[in-house]
């Protein structure tokens, strides 16, 4: 990974309140108004990841696709890799919510996961 540029400002993602950070030269964060804010910017800077949302298709279910995401967040550069192995991946229904999909994904430590029940 190429050194963050900095001095940075984004907006922390990680709840609703959407603290505007800053981070100078020597990675200290100020606009946070928690503890989180501040891991969040710096993980941002320096190793990005993010949670990945999809649908995995059903082969026998009255509907045609299961929600599905990740367990963990998966580096940034991983999730077109990870979106392609979703999308060569088959179900059948019944599934349960928060049932193992893909174990292991990719050997990223995360597994896909549905996130909706589908009874067949
Ligand atoms: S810094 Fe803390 S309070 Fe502010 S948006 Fe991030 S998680 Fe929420």
């Amino acid at each position: 990974m190429s050194k963050p540029k900095l001095p940075a400002e984004m907006i922390c993602i990680v709840c609703p309140r959407g603290c505007r950070l800053r981070v100078d030269e020597e990675m200290n964060v100020t606009g946070n108004a928690c503890p989180r804010g501040a891991a969040y910017a710096k993980a941002e800077l320096t190793h990005p990841t993010r949670t990945v949302t999809s649908t995995v298709a059903l082969s026998e279910s009255a509907i045609g696709r299961v929600p599905v995401k990740t367990s963990a967040p998966i580096p940034k550069e991983k999730i077109f890799d990870v979106m392609a192995e979703i999308r060569r991946c088959r179900a059948a229904a019944p599934i349960a919510c928060g049932q193992v999909l893909i174990k292991n994904i990719l050997g990223l430590d995360a597994d896909v996961v549905a996130t909706r029940t589908v009874k067949s």
